[in-house]
């Protein structure tokens, strides 16, 4: 087996609020599930503190960490329409954004071959100036952050297979080349970004790769979007690091408001497996995953155990579920037009 890390702190179950879709128990059942299977005895728990102010600078607004840091010390509340902070939410989010740094940075020392980050809130929908979509800071961009600026990569991937477009992980590299976002998405469907027509500006143009997929696709289609765009784009681009936005809501069980995708556990499974070929490929094996939603905990819990299996090279695939039995949209179309814009 592979020398696999991950990072997890019960403090990261602190930050919950009643009848809420992103809760503790989502993690929870994760860590019981990783536990009970031993899981967390073939790979290591990684050690991390909490990011400081100075570090959360790196990614997001010196104004904007310190707004949620004032608003979590009276008490919290909603951010916006979707996204809740409480008392102790802004030390959660500074551990799961330090906990996503010390993951990067067993992998780029070598310490690590591999490594997930098992941390909550979720990150992809944070912008450097507010939060939204559940999320206060942006784990995953803080761990293409610290493979740039700290270890002098020039090429980092973000493939983000969560349903939901990465909105805030987009706008955030959306004009450096050092980054290529690629993102699997339902649209239409909140938060409404990541049309293929949005490609980057600037340096950045051709590094932002969206993918958006109309409601019904399941594995079927999901393997298709990776033979025709993502293995080819990946190979283009030649990533030093690969990085996960894992989701596992594009699942077929989901029932977050109107996620409709078909993707089965095996599924999810095959494209880990994938970004594990790739990663051996271009980036000497280093493969990060960095966990975002999933809403239906059994779904979520057997997602991670299948990445973890995909991380460590076993082969094992876990679908207590099976596959969905009822057909799928086609999408020959959709990524036809993708790879013609992006000449693939
Ligand atoms: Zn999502």
């Amino acid at each position: 087996m592979r020398n696999v890390g991950y990072a997890y702190s019960p403090e990261f179950l602190k930050h919950d609020y009643w009848d809420h879709p992103e809760c503790k128990g989502r993690l929870q059942r994760v860590m019981q599930l990783l536990t009970d299977t031993q899981l967390t005895q073939s790979a290591s728990a990684i050690p991390f503190e909490a990011a400081s102010k100075a570090a959360l600078a790196t990614v997001h607004d010196a104004d904007y960490i310190d707004e949620l840091d004032r608003f979590c010390i009276h008490g919290g509340g909603m951010v916006g329409a979707d996204t809740y902070a409480v008392e102790e939410s802004f030390d959660v989010a500074a551990l799961a954004v330090g906990a996503t740094q010390a993951a990067t940075r067993a992998v780029m020392r070598g310490d690590l071959e591999r490594a997930f980050a098992l941390v909550r809130p979720p990150g992809h929908h944070a912008f450097a100036d507010h939060g939204e979509g559940f999320c206060l800071f942006n784990n995953t961009a803080f761990a293409a952050r610290v493979a740039i600026d700290e270890f002098g990569l020039e090429r980092v991937m973000i493939l983000d297979w969560d349903v939901h477009h990465g909105n805030g992980t987009q706008a955030i590299f959306y004009q450096d080349p050092r980054v290529l976002y690629l993102s699997t998405h339902q649209s239409p469907l909140y938060p409404g970004s990541g049309e293929a027509e949005e490609i980057g500006h600037g340096a950045g143009v051709g590094t932002t790769i969206n993918v958006p997929l109309p409601p019904g696709v399941g594995d079927a289609g999901f393997g298709y979007v990776w033979e025709k765009i993502v293995v080819p784009a990946t190979r283009r681009y030649r990533p030093q690091l690969i990085i996960v936005s894992a989701g596992y809501d594009a699942h077929w069980r989901e029932q977050l408001f109107q996620v409709r995708m078909r993707a089965s556990l095996t599924g999810f499974s095959a494209m880990g497996r994938s970004l594990s070929d790739l990663a051996d490929e271009f980036c000497g094996g280093k493969l990060l995953a960095v966990l975002e939603g999933g809403y239906d905990f059994d779904v979520l819990a057997n997602g991670v155990r299948n990445t973890m299996h995909n991380l460590l090279g076993l082969a094992s695939v876990v679908d207590p579920y099976g596959i969905y039995m009822g057909g799928e949209t086609p999408i020959e179309k959709h990524v036809a037009l993708i790879r013609r814009i992006h000449g693939l």
